[in-house]
C-alpha cells in the first residue's frame, strides 16, 4: 500500500484504539474497502490500525483491496520472554505494513520515552514495516511556548537509525487536542509541520532531500467538517485519525477532503 507510493501522497490512518468487537471491525474495514476498490482515483493511501486481536479479522476484510493495515504498538525485540507484548515481525507476518509508536497515550499511560519509542522504531524498521512516529506538545508546553522546541527534541530522541522517506512517516500530533474536539488553527498546524520537516533535514541521512519526501501527518480531532482546512496545507501529507475513523462515512469524508 501507501508506504510504497509516491511519498507525499496524502496518507489518511485511522487509529482505532481499544474499541471495536470482530464483527463491528470487519463491517468497518468491508465497507472502507469496498468504497476504494469502487473509488477510480483517489488522491489518497488509507490504512486501518485496529486493536492487535481484530488484526486478522480486518486483514481478511481488506484482502484485495488498496486500504493498508498497521498496528497501534509493538515491542522493541522481535521475540522473547514479554508477556503481553506483541513483537513486529509477527505484524508483519499477519498483514501489517506499518505501526503506531509513541503514540501520546503510550508515552503519558506507558510511560514511553522517547528513547523507548526509537528503539520500537527500529524493529518496526527492521521488520520491514514503516513506522508512523508521534510527537507533539501538551498542553502546558504550548501554553508556555514551547512546542518547536518539544517537537524538535521528540524528532531528535524518537526518529529510528536509518530512517527514511518511505521507512518513516511523523505523525504530529498536540496532545490537547487528541480526542478533545480542539485544534490547532491552520496556521499554527503549518507552523509545526514546517519546523518538523525542517529538522528532519538536520537528522535524516539522506538530508533535505528526504525530509522533503517524508510524509508528515497532522492528528488531533479531525473530523469530517474540519479536515479540508487542516490537511490541505503545505507541510501536511494526511492525518492520524482517532474516532472519526470509527464511521465509515466520516472517514470516508475525510480522506476525500485531502487532494
Ligand atoms: C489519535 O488517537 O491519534 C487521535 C488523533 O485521536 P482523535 O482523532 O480522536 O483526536
Amino acid at each position: 500500500m501507501a508506504t510504497q507510493t509516491n511519498a507525499r501522497r496524502p496518507l489518511i490512518v485511522g487509529n482505532w484504539k481499544m474499541n471495536g468487537l470482530r464483527a463491528d471491525a470487519r463491517a468497518l474495514a468491508l465497507d472502507l474497502a469496498t468504497r476504494l476498490r469502487w473509488h477510480l482515483t483517489p488522491a489518497f493511501d488509507m490504512m486501518l490500525c485496529p486493536p492487535f486481536p481484530l488484526l486478522a479479522d480486518v486483514a481478511d476484510a481488506i484482502r484485495g483491496s488498496d486500504l493498508g493495515l498497521g498496528a497501534q504498538d509493538c515491542h522493541a525485540k522481535p521475540s522473547g520472554a514479554f508477556t503481553g507484548d506483541v513483537a513486529a515481525p509477527l505484524l508483519k507476518d499477519i498483514g501489517c505494513s506499518a505501526v503506531i509508536v509513541g503514540h501520546s497515550e503510550r508515552r503519558t499511560l506507558h510511560g514511553e520515552t522517547d528513547a523507548v519509542v526509537k528503539t520500537k522504531a527500529e524493529a518496526a524498521l527492521a521488520a520491514g514495516l514503516c513506522a508512523i512516529v508521534c510527537i507533539g506538545e501538551t498542553e502546558s508546553e504550548r501554553d508556555s511556548k514551547r512546542t518547536l522546541e518539544v517537537v524538535s527534541r521528540q524528532v531528535d530522541g524518537s526518529l529510528p537509525q536509518g530512517a527514511t522517506a518511505t521507512s518513516v512517516v511523523v505523525a504530529y500530533e498536540p496532545v490537547w487536542a487528541i480526542g478533545t474536539g480542539r485544534t490547532p488553527t491552520p496556521a499554527d498546524v503549518e507552523e509545526v509541520h514546517a519546523a518538523v520537516r525542517a529538522r528532519l533535514g538536520t537528522r535524516l541521512a539522506g538530508g533535505a532531500t528526504d525530509a522533503g519526501a517524508m510524509r508528515i501527518l497532522y492528528g488531533g480531532s479531525v473530523n469530517a467538517a474540519n479536515a479540508g482546512q487542516l490537511l490541505n496545507l503545505d507541510n501536511v501529507d494526511g492525518g492520524l485519525v482517532g474516532g472519526a475513523s470509527l464511521k465509515a462515512q466520516d472517514f470516508w469524508t475525510i480522506a476525500q477532503s485531502c487532494h
